[in-house]
């Protein structure tokens, strides 16, 4: 009942943007803005924002104790706080733990136990938690509730991190390109983006960035000048592509650019880094709280035991997380799906942040495709075939239906020639197999996702038909 009466709340605000001319959409952005700055940047942030500047002139040795007396607190939180884990940790004695190690003793928590079970698991009433949807593009989605002063201790590390790169939040200017839908589907005014004045921040639609429209958004960036711009990379990029390719001059530098929600790769960050002529500072931080892993001025990323701890399961990249900032929903050696290498345990970064560093994330399940042997081919090495063909492809999509399947969609400049198709074809095979069936399809657009982020490969080959058909439906 009460999710009805919200739903229907959310359509009517929707419907009445929608309806407004556009200066009214921008104090519409606002007033949603200062209800978020509200829950966001309060006591807790600002108090927090404190306890960072301490942790980080933290010796290896103190950091260590503070992530033990981080943990046992949320383990005896969990005890008596939440039903599924006072349950599920019934037979262990945590009060045995002397290390972060003993953590192998729990059992490892599964995203479809969360699911079936959250009602046990939430330790905080839904009524007055900031809920967050999480994992829609692996296609089972979770709802997590979390409590406000562990959304400001969050936004507080993402802060202090932006801050390490000479970007202060709310004080200095923001472009962010996201997947929210700010421009009304029947507006004819070339204008993407929208002001979010308390905090500063220019918000701008991923949904419209096509060829025709990509000079207006220049313009308005360049009369912005953000000191910083983040958001979906794909869009980034495909904005930083388009001023590499037209040889146009920018009329702004930004300090840094912080992509968020997707995997960098290196064409992205290349190209970005050079159009822009700053740095990419890459963090890995998913919606349901897992801890953070940042890169720091020296370019190394940064597994930020403050935070949570992240293990590796035995003999195998994949992660476990457990989150100090997630205590609505607890996440405690939570199977989240993506997989990292850890650097050397006795590394330590010369930016004087003592953590153990992290080697690469190597991104979540969905960024792969197989050869026909069935071996993964990730993100990186498919970008890596667009490297060896003449820049005339703008943007390309490779979807694979079967093992011996992949179409390519690919949308050309005018330069394109048809001898480079068979190098394409060619350049994929290599990657993929020569017994490797390759459609190439030259089209006009290559859509976004409902989320408003950019697929460069789509794996058919896991899913479920059924799940497929259910997910096309609701794209319509
Ligand atoms: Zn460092």
């Amino acid at each position: 009942m009460n999710l009805m009466k919200k739903g229907s709340d959310y359509m009517n605000l929707q419907s009445i943007y929608d309806h407004s001319p556009i200066f009214f959409q921008n104090i519409m952005t606002s007033v949603k803005g200062y209800q978020l700055k509200r829950t966001r940047y309060g006591k807790y942030y600002y108090e927090h924002l404190q306890l960072l500047k301490q942790l980080h002139t933290y010796t290896e040795n103190q950091l260590q104790e503070y992530q033990f007396e981080e943990l046992m607190k949320l383990l005896r939180y969990v005890k008596n706080n939440s039903k599924f884990y006072h349950e599920l940790y019934k037979d262990i004695d945590i009060e045995k733990f002397s290390s972060v190690k003993d953590i192998k003793f729990l059992p490892i928590v599964t995203k479809e136990m969360l699911r079936k079970n959250i009602e046990k698991v939430i330790t905080i009433p839904k009524k007055g938690a900031v809920a967050d949807h999480t994992g829609g593009t692996t296609g089972k989605s979770l709802t997590v509730y979390n409590r406000v002063q562990d959304i400001q201790k969050r936004m507080a590390v993402l802060d202090f991190f932006k801050l390490k790169h000479g970007f202060e939040n709310i004080k200095m200017k923001r472009a962010t390109f996201m997947g929210k839908h700010i421009v009304p589907p029947m507006q004819k005014k070339k204008v993407f983006w929208r002001f979010n004045r308390p905090i500063n921040q220019m918000l701008y639609s991923s949904f419209h960035l096509t060829e025709e429209n990509i000079p207006y958004y220049i313009s308005s960036l360049n009369d912005f000048k953000p000191d910083a711009i983040d958001g979906f990379v794909s869009s980034i990029y495909e904005i930083a592509s388009y001023i590499k390719r037209k040889g146009i001059e920018l009329k702004f530098q930004p300090k840094v650019v912080f992509p968020t929600s997707e995997t960098v790769t290196k064409d992205y960050r290349d190209t970005i880094e050079k159009v822009f002529n700053c740095k990419v500072r890459d963090q890995y931080a998913s919606s349901e709280g897992a801890p953070f892993v940042w890169e720091c001025s020296y370019g190394n990323l940064h597994y930020d035991i403050t935070t949570g701890v992240i293990e590796n399961i035995e003999d195998s990249n994949e992660i476990l997380v457990t989150s100090f900032l997630a205590y609505g929903t607890p996440l405690i050696r939570y199977k989240i799906g993506d997989s990292m290498i850890f650097d050397d345990s006795n590394k330590r970064c010369k930016c004087g942040f003592n953590t153990p560093l992290i080697k690469s994330i190597e991104g979540r399940k969905i960024d792969f495709l197989y050869s026909t042997k069935g071996a993964k081919i990730n993100l990186g090495n498919i970008s890596n075939i667009f490297k060896n063909i003449p820049n005339t492809i703008i943007k390309a999509q490779l979807i694979q239906d079967s093992l011996e399947h992949i179409i390519v969609k690919i949308m050309v400049d005018k330069d394109f020639l048809p001898k480079h198709k068979d190098l394409l074809a060619d350049e994929i095979k290599h990657k993929f197999g020569n017994d490797m069936k390759v459609d190439i399809k030259i089209v006009n657009d290559i859509p976004r996702e409902k989320s408003g982020k950019y697929r460069i490969i789509i794996n058919k080959v896991d899913q479920n038909p059924n799940f497929n058909e259910k997910n096309e439906r609701m794209n319509l």
